[in-house]
């Protein structure tokens, strides 16, 4: 009969004691019989989309972009664009997100043999590459007469010249209808950087890249679709117009779309699920949001969400709780709404409230299957914006997609269900800044660390283990009174020094 000390998540749950946040509670230790590097944090951040890490990032224009879905993706976890933007300027996000690695690539970028270097230029300006299949008269399909590659163009000085003159055109090529893996040993034993396939007439089907085996190898763990390309979310408002928006995302390949309002439970955001999941439900995943409650969660999941955003009010920069007066603690949100969400196996993300590795383990042990971070991510290169000096400390701007600032952007469609409500602005969150975070290439290795760490010292050897634990109920808590909290934190130094790549707390 095991010892079972603490009290289970439900007693710590007890609507009597109020709603608690993550800081309120402390997990008790469980017994070690693995080493951490066998913790397994894969999960799932919707129905049909796997992670290989719970870290999911913020639709937030000081957050996500092409660069932090790419890199996050590469690294096992997912980026959610944000729509402070056009249309065009959302899906030309990701368009680029799923060019950057791919397996066969199913519509090449081609030239005809009359386009000038100076067209490869503005290729290579606007997707990064320069290694274009020369097809007759530039068609996508056309005959394939030749190929340029950045070796051919680059000590060019004259622009204007056709690549006719520069192409090369004895092509290595190899016959459309091999597998991923035969043409990647073409590919190999050919030592080009590309190798285009034809059919049986010489026309241009596909083109593999060195670059994507060499990518593939340095990130093992990257999230891709079948056609290998890497996985990326975006995310729309409830406003009619934005039916446009969600086409084109869907259009340009989106994996993930995040319905994004402050309170998701609304006739406008059911309208909307219930139409996208009619319209492109066998091509997206849903996200449905924001909930707190279990009643909230229900009603979204049975308009067909195929993940569940949770959270309201406990993000970094944010003031809803204090301006609206409606919201929930995050820790009590979480545990409530996976407990209704798991009854029809949907997942959560825990969005909002996270500033430290611990806070991710906690909303982890509370049913949720992963976690949205806006506050964790901003600050590291990959977010928008230029580093600033502040006192000689290297800071990035962070700011609330309903603050007054994001708002005069274009940002107010979040918080305001109609276009006519948008004379009068209340500010729903603030913005300033925060410190340099780095690379995620050395930021995620650490919260990844500090993640399997947590959950070795819980006895639980990965995420579904874990859930697992808590559902029945060997997962102990135990609440922290406010001493204890004071005792967990430094205490009593005189001063201290913190290397934790910029984290708070
Ligand atoms: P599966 O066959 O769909 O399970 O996928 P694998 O990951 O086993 O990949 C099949 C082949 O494609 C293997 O040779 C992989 O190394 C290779 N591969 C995986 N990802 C990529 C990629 O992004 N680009 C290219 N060119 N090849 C890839
Ligand atoms: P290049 O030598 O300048 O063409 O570029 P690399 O071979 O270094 O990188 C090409 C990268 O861009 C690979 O990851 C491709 O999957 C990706 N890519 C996406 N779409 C295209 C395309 O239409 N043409 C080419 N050449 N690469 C593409
Ligand atoms: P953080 O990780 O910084 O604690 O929280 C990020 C989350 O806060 C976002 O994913 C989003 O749900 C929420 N958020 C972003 N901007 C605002 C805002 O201006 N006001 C409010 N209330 N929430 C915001």
């Amino acid at each position: 009969m095991a010892i079972l000390d603490g009290i289970s998540a439900g007693d710590l749950m007890d609507p009597q004691n109020g709603g608690i946040s993550y800081d309120d509670f402390i997990l008790l230790p469980g017994h070690i019989d693995f080493h951490h590097q066998e913790v397994d944090l894969s999960t799932r951040v919707s129905k049909r989309i796997k992670l290989n890490l719970p870290f999911v990032s913020s639709p937030m224009d000081t957050v996500t972009e092409n660069e932090m879905a790419i890199k996050l993706a590469l690294l096992g976890g997912l980026g959610v664009i944000h729509y402070n933007n056009s249309v065009e300027e959302q899906a030309e996000e990701i368009r680029k997100v799923k060019r950057f690695e791919n397996g066969f690539i199913t519509a090449p970028v081609v030239l005809g043999p009359d386009a000038t270097l100076a067209d490869v230029d503005r290729i290579k300006e606007r997707y990064g590459f320069s290694g274009i299949p020369i097809t007759e008269g530039g068609e996508a399909s056309g005959r394939l007469v030749g190929i340029v590659t950045n070796r051919d163009v680059e000590f060019e000085p004259d622009r204007s010249r056709p690549l006719r003159e520069v192409m090369t055109t004895e092509v290595v090529t190899a016959p459309a209808g091999i597998t991923l893996q035969e043409a990647n040993d073409h590919l190999r034993r050919s030592k080009k950087g590309k190798l285009p396939l034809v059919d049986g007439k010489g026309r241009l089907v596909s083109l593999i890249s060195r670059r994507d085996l060499l990518k593939n190898r340095d990130y093992p763990e990257a999230i891709k679709n079948e056609r290998k390309q890497l996985r990326v979310g975006a995310a729309v408002s409830t406003r009619d117009a934005d039916r446009e928006r969600v086409a084109a995302l869907v259009e340009a390949g989106v994996d993930l779309i995040v319905i994004d309002a402050a309170q998701g439970d609304s006739i406008y955001e059911i309208r909307l699920l219930e139409w996208m999941k009619q319209e492109f439900g066998d091509r997206v995943d849903v996200m449905g949001g924001n909930v707190v409650t279990r009643a909230q969660a229900r009603r979204l999941i049975e308009a067909g969400a195929d993940g569940l955003r949770i959270g309201m009010g406990p993000g970094s920069i944010c003031t809803t709780q204090g301006t609206m007066a409606v919201g929930r603690a995050q820790a009590t949100a979480v545990f409530n709404t996976a407990l209704e969400a798991r009854e029809h196996d949907v997942p959560i993300l825990a969005d909002g409230g996270i500033s430290q590795i611990g806070h991710i383990a906690k909303a982890l042990a509370l049913g949720a299957s992963a976690v949205m971070m806006g506050y964790m991510f901003a600050g590291t290169e990959e977010a928008p914006g230029e580093y600033f000096y502040d006192n000689g400390i290297r800071l990035k701007r962070y700011r609330g997609m309903a603050s007054i600032e994001a708002m005069a952007a274009g940002g107010d469609k979040r918080y305001m269900t109609r276009a006519d409500d948008r004379k009068v602005k209340v500010a729903q969150g603030v913005s300033g800044s925060v410190l340099d975070k780095g690379p995620l290439d050395l930021y995620v290795p650490y919260l990844v660390q500090g993640l399997r760490q947590s959950l070795q010292d819980m006895g639980v050897k990965g995420v579904s283990v874990l859930h697992e634990a808590l559902i029945g109920e060997t997962l102990r808590f135990e609440r922290r009174t406010h001493a204890a909290q004071i005792e967990g934190g430094v205490h009593g130094l005189y001063n201290y020094s913190e290397s934790g790549l910029g984290m708070r707390g």
